[in-house]
């Protein structure tokens, strides 16, 4: 197993806190990484991310997939379908976009064997998982084995906030000594507000929830 990881970063709290984690553990040299431009509704994380990485030194490379938008219709991808703002019962929330981690995760896996990187890194998280099926421990597992076997290379997916709450996710941020990076820089929110963002949307709230859980911790 060597050293480089490719880092999934998509601008919000959750992949650059992994952005910083994986600067930590493989050292920033051997780190760089990809993000997608799918046709989100908010193009600004792209920008979010690419900032955040010129920042810290390291390589950002923006992939285009717009079939991902061709093949579904959702809260994040069409501008007519606003978000739920309240989970519905039994069922994901509209922000899904069916099968996108598998997508991202191939498509990284394939742009890093290109590049000798036998780590990828990503933010995803069963705690908080929201109803995503593409988010769950099992399916990453069981993706590593397809990736290794489908391009016959030692991959290694990393899921360094795999079983972190928000709270604990920020502690990791502050643990790494970014928290303020993650605060003001990153873009969670689903109106498309960087930092604190809207305040009212479901990614605003689980954000803000977890960060004021963190600070009652920490005191
Ligand atoms: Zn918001």
């Amino acid at each position: 197993m060597n050293k480089k990881a490719l880092v999934v970063l998509s601008g919000g709290q959750d992949s650059t806190t992994c952005l910083f984690w994986a600067i930590d553990r493989f050292g920033k040299e051997n780190v760089s990484a990809v993000g997608f431009d799918y046709g989100q509704r908010h193009i600004k994380e792209l920008e979010c991310a690419s900032g955040i990485c010129k920042d810290a030194g390291i390589e950002y490379t923006v992939i285009n997939t717009p079939i991902i938008n061709e093949l579904s219709a959702n809260a994040l991808t069409r501008a007519e379908i606003k978000v739920d703002t309240q989970k519905p019962e039994g069922t994901p929330p509209n922000t899904l976009v069916e099968g996108r981690n598998l997508l991202f995760l191939s498509y990284a896996a394939i742009w890093a064997k290109t590049h000798d990187i036998q780590n990828l890194v990503t933010g995803v998280c069963e705690t908080d998982f929201s109803g995503y099926p593409d988010c769950r421990d099992i399916f990453v597992k069981s993706l590593n084995v397809t990736l290794n076997l489908a391009m016959d290379y030692d991959f290694c997916i990393h899921t360094p906030l795999m079983w972190l709450t928000k709270a604990q996710t920020w502690e990791l941020a502050d643990k790494l000594g970014v928290i303020d990076i993650v605060y003001n820089k990153t873009l969670t929110c689903y109106n498309g507000i960087a930092g604190e963002g809207c305040g009212s949307c479901p990614a605003c709230n689980l954000r803000r929830r977890g960060y004021e859980e963190y600070v009652k911790m920490k005191n």
